[in-house]
């Protein structure tokens, strides 16, 4: 890992936005994208002509609603069924297709004029490559690794799903670590802390609560406990406000906006900006120009109707709250800050619930919400690379595995190997007979397999019969720094014997063959973006040459006139021709020049 080669970089993919930072010269720098934002959107827009990732793929979202793809982070390392996709009201808000391939989720879009269809980790492949582009721009070299965040509750298939679009992005991932301990290593870098502290992160950002306790001292940071909710956020509240103003519209107007998809997403703008301006302000102007069959909606909100709208959702905030003190075996008293991480935190209602539950205590807003996490990510890359400045050096990261993993035993019971809240990286034994030839591992909190999550199965075919025919195996479940899995299974000793069987778990998300492809399409696309920019270079060049040659000289003017023409009526020539354009063009006021004056 400390021999990588080439830039690294620290990447926070949010859900709703991303951040990346690099640590340099002993400090670390949150990078602007190409728009001079230091977040970017997580949208990738498909049209008839190009791919847009970012700001340019938001903008225009409106105008092309079902092939604009956001949320992946919400899809990522899940299967179809799973019961928390199916229950997702999401699922009714998302304008672009969602569809069952091979139980994997994948979006259905319409690209150049042909259906396509993408998996979620492609798409949040094409969000790592477009911050990797931004940190190449920043820095002029080439990126090579990264240190990738990832919600402390996200699942093994989840993690692994991430770590794999990365490698999509053609990023060598060091590691992937929790959002909180990330947004910790931010919080805890600039401080001289001396004695044991407990710091609270609670990170409230588009999709995701995280709540966690992080426990610091001298440069040595320790994740004690997690606990979160994956289905709150602030697009919830943007969601309610949504319902809140389909109901106004019908009341006011006598028309269901409710199935049409652009004016949902126009008015959910809309409710974005305005829960925004409720953060600072009590009250919000929603202005819609023609929102639906040519009506204009002018409406406005406050903030105290928009906490009762959500009173329930920012009630629940504090649920996770009280369920990491009681896993961390901690009492509120003992917890020495409060730090707030995710955009969502800005709203004050969220603020002062929390604060008058830690009985008034002053919250730590010092570290910059939306960057906190990309900023610990950064410093995580440096250190992985052995970064020789003095603030990294001594901190070493302990992390915590998410949820219990376990195994299946007679009558579909989950016998756990390892307790949610585990640090990692860590490795655990356990001798077992077997009740079948198949072992299977799960991950989940469930007492029955049934409720758990299957992460894989070991096939245990040629288990050689141990003495009275009772074969034992050593089942070892060994979690890497990355809080991924691998599960190996070896016949227990017999005197000096120890023979391997079936080695690991089958549990990657996506096969080798299928990173392959994966990769190889994500070069194909990249280089159909690489051809339209040049052709664009080139059609603005020649547009521009145009421009500035255009003189009183009558001849040179009508000849710009033909170039005008000829641009008109090939848009979509290639770069080659609009080039050759130029050069013509070029030789042509020349010679009419020095005729001119010969
Ligand atoms: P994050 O995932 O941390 O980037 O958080 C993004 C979420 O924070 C989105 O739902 C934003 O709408 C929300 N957000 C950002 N700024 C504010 C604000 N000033 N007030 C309320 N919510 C905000």
């Amino acid at each position: 890992m400390s021999s990588a080669k080439g830039a690294s970089i620290g990447i926070d993919l949010g859900t709703t936005y991303s951040c990346v930072g690099v640590f340099q010269h002993g400090k670390v720098e949150i990078i602007a994208n190409d728009q001079g934002n230091r977040t970017t959107p997580n949208y990738v827009a498909f049209t008839d002509t190009e791919r847009l990732i970012g700001d340019a793929a938001k903008n225009q979202v409106a105008m092309n609603p079902n092939n604009t793809v956001f949320d992946a982070k919400r899809l990522i390392g899940r299967k179809f069924d799973e019961h928390v996709m199916q229950s997702w009201s999401n699922l009714d808000h998302w304008p672009f297709k969602v569809i069952n391939y091979e139980g994997k989720p994948k979006v259905q879009v319409e690209y150049k004029g042909e259906n396509k269809t993408f998996y979620p980790e492609e798409i949040s492949s094409m969000v790592l490559g477009k911050m990797k582009e931004i940190a190449e721009a920043y820095l002029g070299q080439k990126v090579n690794n990264a240190v990738i965040t990832v919600p402390a509750y996200f699942s093994h298939s989840q993690r692994q799903a991430t770590k794999d679009a990365g490698v999509i992005a053609g990023l060598n991932v060091l590691r992937i670590i929790n959002e909180p301990t990330a947004a910790a290593i931010a919080y805890g870098l600039d401080k001289d802390i001396g004695c044991e502290c407990n710091v609270l992160i609670f990170d409230l950002g588009g999709v995701y609560l995280n709540v966690s306790i992080v426990t610091i001292e001298d440069g040595f940071f320790e994740v004690k406990a997690i606990a979160g909710d994956t289905h709150l956020g602030g697009e919830d509240f943007d969601n309610r406000m949504v319902d809140h103003f389909v109901e106004e519209f019908k009341r006011k107007f006598k028309k269901d906006i409710s199935q049409n998809k652009r004016a949902l997403r126009r008015l959910c703008t809309a409710c974005e900006v305005a829960k925004k301006t409720l953060s600072s302000s009590s009250q919000a102007g929603i202005e819609i120009d023609s929102l639906y069959e040519g009506i204009d909606f002018y409406t406005s909100i406050t903030r105290a109707r928009f906490e009762e709208m959500n009173s329930d959702l920012f009630r629940g905030t504090l649920e996770p709250v009280e369920k990491v003190l009681r896993d961390a075996k901690l009492d509120k008293s003992q917890i020495h800050d409060i730090v707030l991480v995710g955009g969502s935190t800005r709203i004050s209602k969220i603020q002062k619930q929390l604060q008058d539950f830690f009985n008034g205590r002053e919250l730590n807003k010092g570290i910059n919400p939306d960057e906190a996490v990309a900023y610990g990510a950064a410093v995580t890359a440096a250190i992985l690379t052995r970064d020789k400045s003095e603030n990294v050096q001594d901190l070493v990261l302990l992390d915590v595995a998410p949820l219990s993993l376990g195994i299946e035993t007679a009558g579909g019971v989950m016998t756990t190997f390892m307790k949610r809240n585990t640090t990692v990286p860590t490795i655990h034994t356990k001798t077992i007979t077997p009740c079948s030839d198949t072992i299977q591992v799960y991950e989940g909190e469930g007492a029955m397999t049934k409720d758990n999550n299957l992460l894989g199965k070991i096939e245990l075919t040629g288990i050689p019969q141990a003495p009275r025919r009772v074969p034992q195996i050593e089942v070892t479940f060994d979690i890497d720094a990355n809080g991924i899995l691998n599960v190996s299974a070896v016949t227990k000793s017999t005197g000096k014997k120890r023979k391997k069987i079936s080695a690991t778990a089958d549990i990657p998300w996506f096969s080798k063959d299928e990173i392959e492809q994966m990769i190889q399409d994500a070069e194909k696309y990249k280089i159909e973006d690489d051809i339209l920019r040049k052709k664009v270079a080139a059609k603005n060049s020649l547009e521009s040459y145009s421009f500035n040659i255009k003189s009183s000289i009558k001849a040179v003017d009508e000849r710009c006139k033909q170039t005008f023409t000829w641009i008109e009526n090939n848009g979509l020539a290639d770069k080659e021709e609009f080039e050759y354009e130029q050069k013509e063009l070029e030789k042509d006021c020349k010679s009419i020049i020095s005729k001119l004056y010969h």
